[in-house]
């Protein structure tokens, strides 16, 4: 059966509307005020004559009205496109451009560093009130307390025009369906979402990690606590206070968290449901995680173009730790060569996937979509993830690194990640990092970069070497330098392509 998220939270405020629905910082939303906050975006929408199909571009910090838009948008049946703030200009007008928006929703500092050409037509609301960003959100969001018309979404609607990270290059737009997210409030149940769920997210709205959780702990009549930017003292206090059930982290964050003073003297005894994506999660840490906070553990792998999706339940595989987990629910994962051939089982390869609800391609990219698509013999449509995997004996999927990542030294593929997994197991690295740099002799040669541990001081060479006497030969690195931190993406994916940039500038 397929329901619609708004509908869902218009019934939790019929049944529970003093029930807490939203909390941010001192901002307290019960599910009666998010549903009339929503109802009034919509209304407002419909009189500026939007209609089911448009879109709406929302790009801002997080803030209870940014909840409130995106809820609004989705009752009159506009698709979301949420960008994030921290991008580019140059990456947000490109974004803007490829949506179509009809309306954007920003605010004052978004507009500070983002001027939309003058000259645009396009209508602008300020969703803090501060006039420089638009229209502001008080005046004109419609009053009264009318319900807006109804709507029917169907399955395959467009829910959002979601942008991939931009990881590797400029974000690529993605239509993904209301099936699609309706799939994600199921998952959420069996995870043990729902009303008594306090879900505690801490990465900026926009981004795909955070909608996974945020959407269902609101369709399934939980509390969303929401933090404007991550700080692990304030995770703690906030996880305690709320006493928080679930939560969503990216891997960084639960070494920041681990990593905190706080942390040992923190009750997170009710915090027995944790989810984590978005980028490489060390067995080291995950055997850290399961020690020191006792619960389950869940890793997803996966796109936001959907098709590739895995996920390890890590408390219930710790002899699994180092691999991404099993195929999720309805998810058909396959290895393909360079060729584009696929590879038996076992070898290693690019891990392409099918899964319902995948992106019918990049919105208003075909040359990309062509690219990113793969076939079976049989003709159905699979997703190119441009990550390297192989499958284990045991039908668990050991992630490599992605394609884009692979250094070719002396003719020989090597793999960061082989690298990074020996180097953090050195008492001394917090965080590393491996990237390939030109090379006359080889090609190219892996250097590392090492954030120590706090307190730590290794000395460089003497890391070099205990690193080099235990990977292969091809695998020894050229040359290790300290770093106080890798360069990361607001989701706390390292930015390797910044990294090689930085070795190279600092290299006579
Ligand atoms: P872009 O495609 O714009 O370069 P991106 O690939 O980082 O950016 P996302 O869709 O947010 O955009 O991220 C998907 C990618 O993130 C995957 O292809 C994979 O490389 C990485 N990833 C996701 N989950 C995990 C995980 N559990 N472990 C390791 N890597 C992961
Ligand atoms: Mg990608």
């Amino acid at each position: 059966p397929f329901g619609s998220l708004p509908e869902l939270i218009e019934r939790q405020a019929a049944h529970r509307p003093g029930h807490t629905a939203l909390v941010l910082e001192d901002q307290r939303l019960d599910y009666a005020a998010l549903c009339a906050g929503m109802h009034r975006v919509a209304r407002s929408l419909q009189r500026d004559g939007l209609k089911p199909g448009d879109v709406v571009a929302i790009c801002a910090g997080t803030s209870v009205e940014y909840v409130l838009a995106y809820l609004g948008a989705l009752r009159a049946g506009v698709a979301v496109a949420p960008l994030a703030p921290s991008a580019t200009a140059a990456h947000l007008s490109a974004m803007l451009d490829n949506c179509g928006a009809h309306l954007v929703l920003r605010d004052r500092e978004v507009a500070t560093q983002w001027p939309l050409h003058a000259g645009t037509a396009l209508r602008c609301v300020a969703l803090d009130d501060a006039n420089e960003a638009g229209e502001p959100w008080s005046q004109w969001l419609a009053a009264g307390d009318a319900a807006p018309a109804p709507i029917a979404p169907a399955p395959d609607w467009p829910f959002n025009v979601i942008y991939s990270s931009g990881t590797t290059g400029v974000p690529k737009g993605i239509v993904q369906s209301w099936a699609m997210r309706w799939a994600h409030v199921r998952r959420a149940v069996v995870n043990g979402y729902g009303p008594d769920a306090v879900s505690l997210c801490a990465t900026p709205l926009y981004s795909n990690t955070t909608l996974v959780a945020a959407l269902p702990t609101l369709a399934l009549g939980g509390t969303l606590v929401l933090m404007r930017k991550f700080d692990a003292a304030r995770y703690l206090a906030l996880a305690q206070q709320h006493g928080a059930t679930h939560t969503m982290l990216v891997p960084v964050q639960y070494q920041r968290l681990m990593a905190c003073p706080a942390f040992d003297g923190t009750d997170l005894s009710r915090l027995q449901h944790k989810f984590c994506t978005s980028a490489p999660f060390s067995a080291v840490l995950k055997a850290e995680v399961l020690r020191r906070w006792p619960g389950r553990l869940i890793e997803y792998y996966g796109m936001t173009e959907g098709g590739v999706r895995c996920e390890l339940h890590c408390h219930d595989h710790p002899t699994k730790l180092h691999t991404v987990g099993r195929p999720g629910e309805g998810a058909d994962i396959r290895f393909i060569d360079e060729q584009g051939r696929e590879l038996p089982a076992g070898e290693q390869g690019e891990i392409v996937g099918r899964s319902a609800g995948m992106m019918s391609g990049y919105y208003r990219l075909e040359g990309k979509t062509r690219e990113a698509e793969w076939f079976d013999a049989e003709g159905r449509r699979y997703i190119r993830s441009g990550d390297v995997g192989r499958l284990d004996a045991d039908g668990f999927i050991v992630l490599g690194d992605r394609k884009k990542d692979m250094i070719i030294t002396g003719g020989f593929n090597v793999y960061p990640s082989d690298i990074e997994g020996v180097l953090c197991q050195h008492p001394e690295v917090a965080e590393c990092a491996v990237v390939g740099v030109p090379s006359e002799q080889w090609g190219e040669t892996p250097v590392a970069y090492v954030v120590a541990r706090p307190g730590m001081q290794p000395a460089v060479e003497e890391l070099r070497e205990w690193l080099n006497a235990r990977v292969g030969k091809t695998q020894r690195v050229a040359d290790l330098r300290l770093a106080e931190r890798l360069p990361r993406s607001e989701i706390g994916k390292v930015l390797k392509r910044e990294l090689r940039e930085q070795y190279l500038q600092a290299t006579p």
